[in-house]
């Protein structure tokens, strides 16, 4: 293999490009670059026909992104100098390296064109879709295309405009129609009725920041375990905490959760527990007064300062507040937190606010907590 910069340069274009179509950053969706959009006048509308539309979607997504490997092979037969050419694919002159890599990817596609085919049998009753559906068909009805009855209830509700969709998290979304709760992600969409799972709460995650919005987030883990067989598996997705509330109250089944894990429903929530994390690493400020109650909830002893510590300077810097401690740590979180935009969580662990008494500007590394 000729390591020349033009077969380097392609090489790692190439690669990136696959990577960003897979796995999907927000600017590669943003850019319309997904099987979706590609092949949209051939999915035909998610919104009318929302079974048809996932079983060709799953079904596309699998062929194109098989088809990157040997992509990578023909690519490189245009490529200068790669010393690859396309009427070598099966010739013994052909590199070992090339050759192996160039069978291993015709038979991942031939693999993912085998496994299609086979789904599309019988107008796709072969398709893990239908025979996820197939499972809830009536008793009386053992035809192989039993499923179309499942699937157009599901297409009924999924049209109307009381069902609850999450966002996307990563290529995974959960909907919630009527009668079914639905988990669709890059290759795969599973259904059970609801009256027929059991939904709990696994655990919680949070990121101080988000890759997709740059904003403070929680995960909640669902499992979600249909019950009509023992042997059927559980499937997993995650939501972002402040849906979940609206998730649970459009079900009509009981979401099961620890009693001692804490879901961040609010953004206000959120910030709180960011804001608190960010307290415990800031500088400590040691003062041997004795405590006043905090004058916001007159509940709490007051537990933070304001001491300029973050180094910012010019006419926008921060100002030492002379105000004795006044306020308990949650009290003080949530003054900053009415100082912020609302519409711009992104910006809140970065923002300032001023002193509720003096006015002074103050920033999230400037509130100490007391030692005494
Ligand atoms: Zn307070
Ligand atoms: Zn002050
Ligand atoms: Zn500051």
């Amino acid at each position: 293999m000729d390591h020349s910069s033009p077969t380097i340069i392609f090489s790692i274009f190439y690669w990136l490009f696959a990577f960003c179509f897979i796995v999907g950053p927000a600017d590669f969706k943003g850019a319309g670059l997904t099987v979706e959009n590609l092949l949209s006048s051939w999915l035909g509308s998610e919104e009318i026909d929302f079974v048809n539309f996932h079983i060709k979607r799953t079904s596309a997504t699998l062929i194109v992104h098989c088809l990157f490997p040997i992509g990578y092979y023909v690519g490189m037969t245009l490529v200068p100098d790669s010393g690859v050419s396309f009427g070598d694919m099966f010739s013994t002159s052909l590199e070992l390296g090339w050759h192996v890599y160039s069978s291993i990817s015709l038979v991942i596609l031939l693999g993912a064109l085998t496994v299609v085919f086979y789904w599309q049998i019988n107008s796709w009753s072969y398709h893990p879709i239908a025979t996820n559906l197939s499972l809830y068909k009536s008793e009386d009805n053992t035809s192989d295309s039993a499923w179309r009855v499942q699937a157009s209830e599901v297409n009924n509700e999924f049209r109307r405009i009381d069902k609850y969709a999450t966002s996307f998290v990563g290529w995974t979304r959960v909907i919630v129609t009527e009668n079914w709760i639905i988990v669709t992600s890059l290759y795969g969409v599973k259904l059970t009725p609801q009256d027929k799972a059991t939904i709990s709460v696994l655990q919680t995650e949070e990121h101080a920041v988000s890759p997709e919005s740059n904003a403070m987030v929680q995960y909640v883990h669902l499992r979600i375990k249909p019950t009509i067989q023992r042997t059927l598996k559980p499937y997993f997705a995650r939501v972002i905490s402040v849906e979940f509330k609206d998730l649970k109250e459009s079900l009509r089944t009981r979401v099961y959760t620890l009693p001692d894990l804490s879901i961040l429903q609010s953004t206000d929530e959120l910030f709180l527990k960011a804001f608190r994390e960010q307290l415990n690493q800031n500088d400590r400020y040691t003062s041997s007064d004795p405590l006043d109650q905090c004058i916001g909830c007159m509940q709490r002893d007051a537990e933070v300062k304001l001491t300029k510590n973050c180094g910012s300077t010019g006419p926008h810097e921060c100002k030492s507040c002379n105000c004795k401690p006044m306020w308990c740590a949650e009290c003080m979180g949530r003054w900053y937190a009415s100082r912020q935009d609302r519409h711009r969580i992104e910006t809140w662990l970065s923002g300032s606010a001023t002193c509720p008494m003096c006015r002074a500007k103050f920033c999230m590394l400037d509130i100490s907590l007391l030692d005494t």
